[in-house]
């Protein structure tokens, strides 16, 4: 993939606001790609966590937001606990996701999901999901 870098992206306001809400200096980040190894669900994410690091170091802010990974991170903190700089990516990807909530963007309308699923779903996993996907 062509990247095309500009200090407008590299120093941009938005990555500082997601490393001010995680606590994440993303500079720490080396990319040895333990983070991805371990994560139970990187193989699902369009951009894995390690990607996601370099990506936002880099500034590349919109391409991360509009990726599926935030939404896809089960907060299992394997990431964390693996990386050696001791960053944790799910600190970052919860950072996005309440940012994208507080923008109103809810990945879910409770409206919409369907009775049959609601009476089957066990409680807590709705809980947890309106937690997760709704503002
Ligand atoms: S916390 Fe998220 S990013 Fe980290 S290993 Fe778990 S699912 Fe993957
Ligand atoms: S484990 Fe830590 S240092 Fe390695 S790629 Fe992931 S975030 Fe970066």
């Amino acid at each position: 993939m062509k990247i095309t870098l500009s200090n407008a992206d590299v120093q941009s306001k938005g990555v500082a606001r997601v490393e001010r809400l995680s606590g994440e200096d993303l500079k720490k980040c080396y990319q040895c790609g333990n983070c991805s190894a371990g994560c139970p669900v990187s193989y699902a994410m369009e951009i894995p966590p390690t990607r996601v690091m370099r990506m936002l170091q880099l500034g590349k802010l919109d391409e991360v937001k509009a990726a599926n990974s935030m939404w896809l991170c089960v907060g299992c903190l394997q990431c964390y606990s693996r990386c050696p700089k001791g960053c944790s990516v799910a600190a970052v990807l919860e950072a996005m996701r309440q940012d994208a909530l507080r923008e109103g963007a809810d990945r879910v309308e409770v409206k919409d999901l369907p009775m049959p699923l609601l009476k089957k779903a066990p409680q807590q996993a709705i809980v947890c999901g309106f937690r997760k996907f709704v503002s």
